[in-house]
């Protein structure tokens, strides 16, 4: 199989039927293997009933039913593990991306990319609402991960199944499969796409996302730059917290016992105080936190490493 497009669908009935044949109609121009695996995250209106219905006439439209509302991410994440093509491309099922920008998402993997991601030029969404947060988002997250892409929030994306089978996700961390995937080292591209004003249905989110991606954002950086040696992080914010305690304490134990002052209404003996607990429950933290990373690492058979290929390894053979 080439190709598996993946789609997470939620409340779409006015979208599925020109969503599905859209997709058949450029999916069959194409000259390679495919299927569609359409995701139902619990819909609550007719969305699954059509589905039904088209499936029946269209063996390459898989359908994957949740029992209830999981989320975009877990939808993402069923999908994925249902994927049989080489190649996987995810969009939305509200018809926002263009099922037409296929075509030219594979010709720039043909070029040798692992990740070919889509960027919304003309985005047709409100600007306050969605286009600054987002913009700003998308600084943020480049900032933070040292993945610099224009446009994360775009679901239209193409990625090498080998890139998807590493990834594991979590919260909703579906937007930032890229800066998730940069851990192994992978080659990202980004190519301008369509993007449509939604048609039919309502958008499935409101502001509250930009606090969720705040805090994804945060989880996501500590992850990738500290994710096997937590002791690194909290260590160093414990030592310097402790450094600050320690030399206060000296100074106030010089103040007492050499000038002869009372230092116990001093705010400075408080702070300390304060700092050397801090520091030394930061330390320790790190140590717990090494602990758990390698109990996760060895319990779920996970190396700290991704291998591109080898040369004369017995054991391995050689990659054609
Ligand atoms: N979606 C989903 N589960 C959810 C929320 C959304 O599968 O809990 C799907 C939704 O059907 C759509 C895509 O995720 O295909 C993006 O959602 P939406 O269009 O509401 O987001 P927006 O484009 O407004 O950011
Ligand atoms: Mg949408």
């Amino acid at each position: 199989m080439d190709l598996s497009v993946v789609i997470p669908l939620y409340n779409e009935e006015g979208n599925v039927r020109p969503l599905v044949s859209r997709l058949t109609e450029t999916l069959s121009g194409l000259p390679l293997s495919w299927e569609v695996i359409i995701v139902d995250d619990g819909s609550t209106d007719g969305s699954f009933e059509i589905l039904r219905e088209l499936a029946a006439g269209e063996p390459r439209l898989r359908v994957v039913r949740f029992r209830r509302n999981f989320g975009q991410t877990a939808a993402f994440a069923a999908g994925f593990e249902a994927t049989q093509g080489q190649i996987v491309v995810t969009m939305d099922a509200d018809l926002q991306n263009d099922p037409a920008d296929i075509p030219a998402l594979l010709d720039k993997m043909a070029e040798g990319y692992d990740i070919v991601s889509g960027w919304r030029v003309n985005r047709q969404d409100a600007f306050l609402t969605r286009r600054l947060p987002s913009q700003i988002a998308n600084r943020l997250a480049g900032w933070l991960t040292r993945v610099h892409l224009h446009d994360y929030g775009c679901s239209l994306k193409a990625y090498r199944l080998e890139v998807i089978r590493g990834i594991r996700l979590y919260g909703e961390l579906h937007r930032f499969i890229p800066a998730l995937a940069s851990w192994m080292g992978v080659r990202i591209a980004e190519i301008p796409v369509n993007h449509e004003p939604r048609r039919s249905g309502r958008s499935k989110y409101g502001l509250g996302r930009t606090v969720r991606v705040l805090l994804d954002l945060l989880t996501l950086q500590f992850l990738l730059f500290y994710g096997t040696r937590p002791a690194h992080v909290f260590g160093s914010l414990g030592l310097v917290s402790f450094g600050l305690g320690a030399a206060m304490s000296l100074y106030l134990a010089y103040v007492k016992l050499i000038l002869g002052q009372s230092i116990g209404s001093r705010p400075l003996l408080t702070l300390s105080v304060l700092l050397v607990i801090v520091g030394v429950q930061m330390v320790t933290m790190g140590f717990l936190g090494e602990i758990m990373v390698r109990t996760y690492h060895e319990a779920a058979g996970k190396p700290i490493y991704v291998v591109r290929e080898t040369l004369n390894d017995p054991t391995r053979g050689t990659p054609d």
